[in-house]
């Protein structure tokens, strides 16, 4: 089967459209494993981390089942991307959705339009017919796979399922067929309800923000200093399967409101409502601390830090900012500052 690969820092790619068009959507991540050398010469020093590493991966080439990649609008960096991608990266289809910075009726209307371009083009360039029936066929998957994670999820906070076990199959959802992914979620479910609460209850349980954190070696690292992710506000995380989308109505009007209404992300406006739903998280897990993790040059983030510190700072919830390089040496060289903020929460 082709696969539809998307480049994306805050999920709002309507895989949905992609399903429908008998295609796989393939959410592209970083490799913090490889070297980066050819991305190098397309962008600047400052460029952010993980984007530069997804941009050395296309240069080196993808899967050859991906036919084409959607880029959708994110920060700046992946937005001045997608003209390097379209310099130097050679796939038949390559479409930048432009996800809308704001979330009002005029923002609504605009994202509309452009999901309906990208049908159209998906259409012209594949000579297919995305029709409505299949869209709501795929909307209402994508709806139990959204179910399936929530409850999954929930296991995590009653410290039987790892935060990093649970990060590894959302990114995995991500990457695979949604039907495999729907067999996988259920019987994963059947297996937990049958288990007992396990994890050491002396583990600092942690809501964990951010950048977009996909390796989930980092989570396994926290884990190994005593710090359990019981919640996370995150794309590979709670901001893929928060909301379902509505099933009634017109299929592409309800997808382009449940991206606008779902958590907000650091690169939207405005951006200091994210406050609120990490607010919410806390009381609602009862959080021993909040860890705030920026990929290096990850502006959107390091631009919520000082407002997210002052108003941690006034809850009186323990809050730790960490700006990091996406390899894993530099993951050991922070070991004493999560030692310290486990050591004082
Ligand atoms: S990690 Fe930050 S800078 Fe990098 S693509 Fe995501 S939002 Fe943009």
């Amino acid at each position: 089967m082709k696969k539809i690969a998307y480049f994306d820092a805050a999920v709002e790619t309507p895989e949905e459209i992609i399903i429908a068009a008998d295609m796989i959507p393939v959410r592209l991540f970083g490799n913090p494993t490889i070297g980066i050398d050819r991305a190098n010469e397309h962008v600047p020093p400052t460029h952010c981390v993980w984007a530069r590493n997804i941009l050395e991966q296309a240069i080196k080439g993808l899967d050859h089942d991906i036919k084409g990649v959607i880029t959708t609008h994110g920060c700046d960096c992946t937005n001045r991307e997608f003209d390097i991608w379209l310099e130097c990266i050679k796939l038949p289809f390559l479409f930048f959705l432009n996800a809308p910075l704001k979330r009002n009726e005029t923002a609504l209307k605009f994202f509309i339009k452009d999901i309906k371009e990208l049908i159209f083009q998906l259409e012209e360039q594949f000579q297919i017919k995305i029709v409505s029936d299949k869209i709501m066929e795929a909307i209402r998957k994508m709806n139990q796979i959204r179910n399936l994670l929530r409850d999954i999820s929930d296991y995590r906070a009653k410290m039987i399922l790892e935060g990093s076990e649970f990060h590894a199959l959302v990114k995995r959802v991500q990457q695979i067929d949604k039907s495999e992914a729907l067999e996988i979620l259920k019987t994963k479910l059947e297996v937990l309800k049958n288990k007992k609460s396990h994890l050491d209850n002396k583990l600092k349980k942690i809501l964990l923000t951010g950048s977009v954190i996909d390796d989930t070696e980092f989570i396994r690292f926290l884990e190994s200093l005593g710090l359990h992710i019981i919640i996370d506000d995150i794309c590979i995380g709670t901001k893929y399967f928060w909301n379902n989308i509505d099933e009634n109505g017109d299929p592409i009007k309800a997808i382009a409101k449940y991206h606008l209404s779902k958590p907000i992300y650091s690169t939207k406006f405005p951006s200091y409502e994210r406050f609120k739903i990490l607010k919410y998280f806390t009381e609602k897990y009862k959080v021993d601390g909040v860890i705030n993790i920026a990929q290096k040059f990850c502006e959107p983030v390091l631009y919520d830090h000082p407002y997210f510190s002052k108003k941690f700072k006034e809850l009186e919830i323990p809050y730790l900012f960490v700006e990091m390089e996406y390899n894993r040496e530099s993951y050991k060289q922070l070991t004493t500052r999560f030692e310290a903020f486990r050591e004082i929460i």
